[in-house]
């Protein structure tokens, strides 16, 4: 038997346990797949701990994946984005950021070609980050809104393979009908926050793509306005799975069966 684990606090809710093993449990593999509440002051003496007993793998989520980047050997694109959301054991301890790829795969998962797209990104938080160095490797022509100004900036300043906007929410009107692909991953309209969005229906255009990253709940306020304005609408489920299905493939060297993993989630929300 081969264990892997999410490390993180809070980590009760954590959708990661029941979309690992039915994963597991659909390939025929033993293995199994656990949360631990772990928080930043013992997050070393975990991953060693776990990397001593043999484990297949870890995911990291709040509050350790900026942490981790001192405690493991980060893949380049892991220190880019300045956090670690995956650790393989395979040689030596090694750190991984699957997000931004997560956000790929969701949005190429739904037919969205990003590549030279004008894309609009909401938030410069640690979610954002990952989603706009990926996003800025197929050359899109990114701008970044926040409300923090500072912060959007200083993501842009970071980002070196394509230029990018930043700005704040008051021209938001504006960028979003500028926009083929507009991405919320700021935690606006997120449990167990009354629902709320940064941009209504009469501010879209129906040949723009929105894709909010919140998954709980699945049908956010901004996706229920992106559809009344005739928009495409991507969920943060997608993103959820495809992140965890290339730590999958970084541990296993398996891909996984995404369609059993978005249904495991799936049940789990409703
Ligand atoms: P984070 O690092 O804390 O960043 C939060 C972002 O949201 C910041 O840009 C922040 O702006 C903005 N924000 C927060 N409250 C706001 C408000 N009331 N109005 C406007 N902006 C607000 O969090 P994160 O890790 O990036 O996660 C962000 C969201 O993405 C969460 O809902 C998380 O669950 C979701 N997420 C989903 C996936 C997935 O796989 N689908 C993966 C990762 C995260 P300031 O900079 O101004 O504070």
């Amino acid at each position: 038997m081969k264990l892997f684990g999410v490390l993180g606090d809070p980590i009760s809710h954590s959708l990661s346990p029941v979309m690992h093993n039915a994963a597991f449990k659909s390939l025929g593999m033993d293995c199994e797949y656990h949360a631990f509440r772990v928080g930043t002051s013992d997050l070393y003496n975990a991953v060693h701990g776990a990397h001593a007993l043999g484990f297949g793998g870890l995911n990291l989520t709040i509050p350790l994946k900026e942490k981790a980047l001192e405690i493991v050997r980060p893949v380049p694109l892991a220190k880019e984005i300045g956090a670690v959301n995956t650790v393989d054991f395979k040689e030596g301890i090694t750190g991984y950021n699957t997000d931004g790829l997560g956000a790929k795969m969701a949005l190429e998962g739904s037919g969205v070609n990003t590549r030279r797209k004008k894309v609009l990104l909401l938030g410069a938080g640690g979610a954002a980050r990952a989603i706009a160095f990926t996003l800025a490797k197929d050359r899109v022509d990114l701008t970044i809104a926040n409300r923090t100004v500072d912060r959007a900036e200083k993501l842009a300043y970071d980002i070196k393979t394509c230029s990018v906007m930043t700005g704040g929410f008051e021209n938001l009107k504006e960028l979003v009908m500028d926009c083929d692909i507009l991405i919320n991953s700021t935690s606006t309209g997120m449990f167990p926050n009354a629902p709320e969005t940064l941009v209504t229906s009469d501010m879209m255009h129906s040949g723009l793509t929105v894709f909010d990253i919140v998954y709980n709940p699945m049908n956010t306020l901004l996706l229920q306005e992106a559809r009344k304005a005739g928009a495409r609408t991507i969920d943060g489920v997608m993103m959820l799975v495809y992140q965890g299905a290339e730590a999958f493939k970084i541990w296993t060297d398996i891909y996984p069966p995404v369609d059993v993993m978005e249904k495991a989630v799936r049940e789990e929300l409703s």
